[in-house]
């Protein structure tokens, strides 16, 4: 028994029966802080374990958003690479964040999330703080210079940017913002909408605006970093790094990268 667990240790996790598919795409996104997982849990590499489940189930949106656990964070899908469409009510991937797991991820103070940060100058020159961790800082670095090489002014928006770590909650909420982690960013804010900047039309229902490139957006995805306008309460100058929804195993629509 002993042995056939020690054999089942040193399988790829794609190979480990009954892993949900979330759980293979959260472990190889991750690598050096989750090392595995079973059917229910996620093991991460200092051993601890985390339920991909919580009860009791959530049923709303509103729910998951406020207090989601693993699987209500990949509960949707994400398609990259696709042009920028009107998403459907509260279809917003990436935007249900299971706070535990970010914490345990960047760090769960405002010093333990600095200690894993460098300085990156963008491309306004202004020196942004970004974490270290999962190689953020060089894929922002290549997010960067990609953007440069786009044509014309096409990416010109984009080198302007309101910054990446602020360690608050986001508006209207105790949730703690992904800027809180350092491993997200806002750019383009002249041509930015945001759904709280605009009053819902008389059904209640958002009118989805973008004026950021998609060239722009592919080249963020390209890298790792989901994007807040394919979600219904759209955020069109954030980006933040989500490797979990862009895996190939877990991605939605075309999976060829453009
Ligand atoms: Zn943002």
């Amino acid at each position: 028994m002993t042995v056939l667990l020690l054999l089942l240790a040193l399988l790829p996790i794609a190979t480990l029966p009954d892993v949900p598919p979330q759980l293979k795409c959260l472990v190889e996104s991750y690598p050096g802080a989750l090392c595995s997982a079973t059917a229910t849990e996620l093991v991460w590499c200092d051993g601890t374990r985390m339920p991909y489940r919580t009860g009791p189930e959530r049923t709303t949106h509103a729910e998951r958003l406020a207090n989601g656990d693993l699987a209500d964070q990949m509960r949707q899908t994400y398609t990259p690479f696709v042009p920028a469409t009107p998403p459907a009510v509260d279809q917003e991937p990436g935007r249900i964040r299971n706070e535990a797991f970010f914490a345990k991820l960047y760090g769960n103070t405002k010093a333990e999330v600095l200690a894993h940060t460098t300085r990156l100058t963008w491309l306004d020159g202004k020196i942004l703080r970004v974490t270290t961790r999962f190689g953020i800082d060089q894929r922002l670095a290549a997010v960067r210079d990609e953007l440069r090489t786009l044509p014309g002014k096409v990416a010109a928006p984009a080198f302007q940017t309101e910054g990446t770590l602020v360690w608050r909650t986001i508006r209207g909420t105790t949730r703690r913002s992904a800027h809180a982690y350092a491993m997200a960013i806002d750019v383009g804010v002249p041509v930015s909408d945001y759904w709280q900047w605009h009053a819902p039309d008389a059904q209640g229902k958002l009118a989805f605006r973008n004026r950021m490139p998609i060239e722009v957006v592919r080249v963020f995805e390209k890298h790792g970093f989901v994007w807040g306008g394919r979600w219904y309460h759209y955020d069109t100058m954030h980006f933040e790094f989500r490797p979990e929804l862009l895996h190939p195993a877990c991605v939605g629509g075309n999976t060829v990268r453009q």
